[in-house]
């Protein structure tokens, strides 16, 4: 008989921080995915990690890719969902390849950026947004609001298209976004409503934050879709797994290069690891937001305030909220705003991880020198990867088996990549279709009042 996972908050052992009473009990996988947030502000972790055979990984050499989806979710799902419902769930969320490039020797490219968002983020929303209506209250429809400011919006609201009992909500601030995402988001239609709001984004965060505690909405099935859910942290484990099974001998140790702002991708290397898969080392570097290579070297944690902009976009984090998580698997506790209240073992961490700062130079000396050496094409975020494995290997000693992610397409960055190497990247399909899809955003005010009365002729005009 196995033990049945259970979930816990990484503020659990928080003491003396006012406004917060540490939450000490376990919830499901169930409650973790649809509440999102642990109610003491902490964000929910598994207690047990279940382990996974070797064997059973490289037997699914040449699977295709919802195969492994099947294992690696499944030992975290078992007690919770049948493996038929799985089975549909994995194969609907993953209708795209995975490609995996070699660059040079055993070094390659995985390349994450062929879902209908051409990003990574895809992913983990298309598989939380099918484990979300899996689990719904079946008498009630499911309300998801989201608020953005790119390219996690239009993840989400694809994600979340045509999926049943399910209605999306996402705010975005009218004057903040580039003309495609505003067109992608605009466009998703079905029961996924894109809302240009007049303001910042961090208008639209505080519209959604007061929608979740306005005490007249609870008769209604609110959630979030946010980041920090367990849910997007699951599907993100499986790709790590998949690479090992395409390319390693059994056994055979492999490093792992991610491009990191908000550290949920590199997240799901660091249980593919605690899952049993020999990952020598996580190489976790981020853009000109150093809070994290900066505490590996010194010990002590200060985050970016403000963030600093930089070309890798997405990566533009001064305080990762999946820092938390990192934490509590080495011991330590660090808070939503960014105060370490308990230091992880930081030895351990530097024998796993490795990290370090990569300049928006050096980002495009590096789009370069990989196309010219190579003739590999690489955006910002995966040059950030490509450019940490290499100074893990200047610096540590060449290693064998090495995978670099990109977690975007090329053909979002048209203008970086013209600039630099002179050629045009062809949009993939899903993005091609955007020019010529119809649809009208909702414009509202910046108040609460209007968004609020918007909202309640939305859900009842749905819910009767
Ligand atoms: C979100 C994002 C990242 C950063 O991933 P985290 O999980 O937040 O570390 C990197 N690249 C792209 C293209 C992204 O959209």
């Amino acid at each position: 008989m196995v033990t049945k996972i259970r979930y816990y908050s990484t503020n659990r052992n928080l003491a003396g921080v006012p406004g917060i009473v540490p939450f000490k009990g376990y919830v499901s996988f169930k409650d973790a995915i649809l509440k999102g947030q642990a109610p003491d502000e902490g964000l929910f972790m598994p207690d047990i990690i279940p382990e996974i055979s070797l064997e059973d990984v490289v037997a699914l050499k040449g699977a295709p890719y919802p195969a492994m989806a099947m294992l690696v979710a499944g030992a975290f799902l078992r007690d919770e969902i049948s493996s038929d419902e799985l089975k549909k769930i994995v194969e609907d969320s993953y209708n795209f390849t995975v490609p995996l490039e070699r660059v040079v020797d055993r070094k390659y490219i995985m390349r994450l950026d062929q879902g209908p968002t051409a990003s990574f983020k895809d992913f983990a929303a298309r598989m939380m947004a099918r484990l979300m209506s899996h689990f719904r209250d079946r008498d009630k429809r499911l309300n998801v609001l989201v608020a953005t400011s790119g390219d996690t919006g239009s993840a989400v609201g694809e994600a979340f298209k045509g999926v049943e009992g399910i209605d999306v909500y996402i705010l975005y601030p009218k004057g903040e976004v580039s003309g495609r995402q505003k067109r992608q988001l605009d466009t998703i239609g079905d029961n996924v409503q894109a809302i240009s709001v007049e303001g910042k984004f961090d208008d639209c965060q505080n519209l959604v934050k007061e929608a979740f505690s306005d005490l007249s909405f609870d008769y209604l099935n609110l959630t979030s879709a946010n980041s920090i859910n367990f849910g997007r942290i699951l599907p993100q484990i499986v790709y790590y797994i998949y690479a090992y099974a395409q390319l390693a001998e059994k056994g055979e140790g492999i490093v792992f290069s991610v491009p990191s702002g908000n550290f949920g991708n590199a997240l799901g290397c660091e249980y593919a690891r605690r899952m049993g898969i020999p990952v020598k080392r996580l190489i976790m570097p981020t853009n000109e937001n150093d809070e994290f290579p900066e505490y590996l070297k010194t010990g002590d944690y200060e985050k970016v305030s403000p963030s600093r902009a930089c070309l890798s976009n997405a990566m533009n984090v001064g305080h990762p909220s999946n820092l938390a998580r990192f934490f509590a698997l080495y011991g330590g506790t660090v808070d939503r705003l960014g105060t370490v209240h308990a230091y992880p073992d930081i030895d351990m961490m530097r024998e796993n991880i490795f990290s370090v700062s990569v300049s928006d130079a050096v980002t495009k000396q590096t789009i370069e020198r990989a196309y010219d050496k190579y003739g590999v094409i690489l955006e910002p975020h995966g040059a950030v990867g490509w450019r940490g494995l290499e100074v893990y290997l200047e610096e540590c000693g060449d290693f064998p088996l090495c995978v670099s992610l990109e977690t975007a397409h090329p053909a979002k960055f048209p203008d970086e990549i013209k600039e630099l190497l002179d050629i045009t990247p062809e949009l993939p399909q899903s993005m091609k279709d955007i020019d010529k899809r119809a649809g009208e955003p909702l414009e509202l005010p910046g108040d609460y009042g209007a968004f609020k009365e918007y909202l309640q002729d939305s859900l009842e005009a749905k819910s009767s």
